[in-house]
């Protein structure tokens, strides 16, 4: 018989997330990739094999790996090697002229520049920035900047000329381009627009932002390796990849093959494939541990920055927002949503909006209607702006919210300006959410905020922006729910909870100590936790220079 790796962590603080759980001194123990034991120590030692290697935490937590059930990992290993231009290292339209001018001279003529992150909502400017301020920076390069949402993209003049876009060319379905008073193209592209511009390898048309551009594979790849590295260090051992197309699964399978997929990855497959999964009969679940197809996505409307998240009532700091919706008809909308839940598909759809969610959840329960299931876990991903009645009837439908806290800090002063009151602190309102039964997990969305999980719980239980304001106080969560949302309800989300999410016998062996104890820890100082030691299916997978550090120092 092959003998089984043992591994004992000893003399920790145990959060195990599961519900109701309280806190204990002790450890875990771990054979092959499983947990066999969770408790005091002693308890814990007994269930180790004899030769088990022991680790004393020194009283540090342990909690379960992070798991990010809506994130864009290999968009955020690219963003991690591109131009930085997010707020508020770049905080006006001349920082960005700047930074892209500064890229430009070490970059030879005709090379693309990709920059990503900018938040001009966040400048003083009071406009957004155009080709024309870019053509500032260079005309001999083609040079494209991505909306910190991921939802929008300006190019230079150069990059439109090579994209062929001209005066003439109008509006796809699903999105706009920007003109100037006089009619003229600004370069700014919103939401489906972006894929006029973005040199695309895989066109997804009217069923979300075209971002899924040529990069060649091994780039990719080298993408996924990047980000799987800062997700071990930052205490992340599974993500759901939100948006997949053939693009990211092709290097998904290549990364694990090539022995670099670091963390478990769950892909969402965007709508536009829909037909193509019906015509084989596939439908998620279906995969192993470290490399499955999960939910369906869809999109509804498009993002509260840049006013085209879709609400029952005009918003924007002129009042000048209605926002759009990416489906053309809400007939074909429902349609697929129909097909799609009937095929077996768990479903997540995109929805900031009332009104886009208004759409999702008459589709859910037209489906709902004619292929009744009991445990369907249909989710609203970001679930901005639901109506009290909204909530009701999530609660009704068993539909999930996948939300993302860490937008108040970049985007919550754009969003105080642009919202009423009203709308503005019921934003993401978890407390509600709790009070009335809606089931709901809390992610990153990374790259379009930090990927770091202790980002997410800082801004989960004080919802402040970078410029220090409030939104919705009142529906703030303590620090145990939201690191419950991180990782039980996390996994939940996605159909995984039977074998990640908790410390518990028989679950993968997906754990992380951290320096820091989150529940003394001041909240402000949340963010500023930093992980010890990351293990994935029982193997050290990230282990901090520190702790190395400080052993040698005492030996
Ligand atoms: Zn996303």
């Amino acid at each position: 018989m092959l003998l089984m790796r043992g591994l004992v962590l000893l003399n920790g603080r145990v959060f195990t997330a599961r519900p109701g759980e309280p806190r204990f001194d002790g450890g875990v123990a771990i054979v092959g990739d499983e947990i066999v034991a969770v408790g005091g120590d002693a308890a814990v030692r007994a269930m180790a094999p004899p030769d088990a290697q022991q680790i004393d935490v020194d009283g540090r937590t342990i909690l379960p790996g992070f798991i990010d059930p809506h994130n864009h990992l290999a968009f955020t290993g690219a963003e991690l090697a591109a131009v930085d231009v997010r707020y508020p290292g770049v905080a006006s339209i001349a920082d960005l002229v700047a930074r892209i001018a500064e890229v430009a001279e070490r970059t030879p003529d005709g090379t693309w520049i990709r920059a990503v992150g900018v938040n001009p909502e966040q400048f003083p400017d009071g406009r957004l920035p155009t080709r024309w301020d870019l053509d500032e920076a260079t005309r001999v390069h083609p040079v494209l900047v991505q909306h910190m949402s991921g939802h929008h993209a300006l190019a230079n003049t150069l990059a439109l000329e090579q994209r062929g876009v001209g005066e003439d060319v109008a509006d796809p379905p699903g999105g706009r381009l920007v003109r100037d008073d006089r009619g003229r193209v600004t370069g700014y592209c919103l939401d489906a627009a972006q894929a006029l511009v973005v040199p695309i390898d895989v066109d997804i048309g009217h069923h979300g932002p075209g971002f899924h551009d040529d990069a060649p594979l091994d780039e990719i790849v080298g993408d996924i390796d990047r980000a799987s590295r800062a997700y071990l260090a930052a205490g992340i051992t599974s993500i759901v990849d939100a948006q997949v197309t053939r693009r990211e699964l092709d290097a998904y399978r290549t990364a694990r093959e090539q022995g670099v997929l670091g963390v478990r990855v769950t892909a969402m497959p965007i709508s536009s494939q829909l037909d193509d999964y019906l015509a084989i009969g596939l439908a998620g679940p279906f995969g192993d541990d470290r490399l499955a197809i999960g939910p369906m996505k869809f999109y509804s409307d498009g993002a509260l920055t840049g006013g085209t998240a879709a609400f029952s009532t005009p918003y924007g700091p002129h009042g000048e927002f209605t926002g759009s919706l990416y489906w053309p008809s809400e007939d074909d909308f429902r349609d697929a949503i129909g097909r799609a839940h009937a095929q077996g598909w768990q479903i997540g759809v995109h929805a900031q909006g009332d009104r886009a969610i208004d759409r999702v959840l008459d589709a859910f329960d037209a489906a709902l209607a004619t292929h009744p299931r009991d445990d369907h876990r249909h989710r609203i991903e970001h679930c901005g702006g639901p109506r009290p009645d909204q909530l009701e009837r999530m609660a009704q439908l068993g539909v999930w919210a996948v939300g993302q806290p860490r937008y108040f800090w970049d985007a919550g002063d754009a969003w105080l300006a642009s919202l009423d009151a009203a709308r503005v602190h019921r934003l993401q309102p978890y407390r509600e959410m709790a009070d009335t039964r809606v089931r709901f997990a809390l992610s990153s969305d990374a790259p379009v905020a930090s990927y770091r999980p202790f980002d997410t719980v800082l801004s989960a239980v004080t919802r402040t922006t970078v410029g220090g304001a409030l939104i919705g106080e009142s529906q703030a969560l303590s620090v145990e729910e939201a690191l419950r949302a991180c990782t039980h309800d996390a996994a939940a989300s996605y159909f995984a909870d039977d074998r990640l999410g908790t410390l518990e016998v028989g679950k993968l062996a997906d754990l992380v100590v951290l320096e820091a104890d989150p529940f003394t820890t001041a909240v402000d100082r949340l963010g500023d936790i930093a992980v010890e030691m990351t293990l994935l299916g029982g193997e050290i997978v990230y282990e901090a220079a520190r702790r190395t550090a400080t052993s040698d120092s005492i030996s």
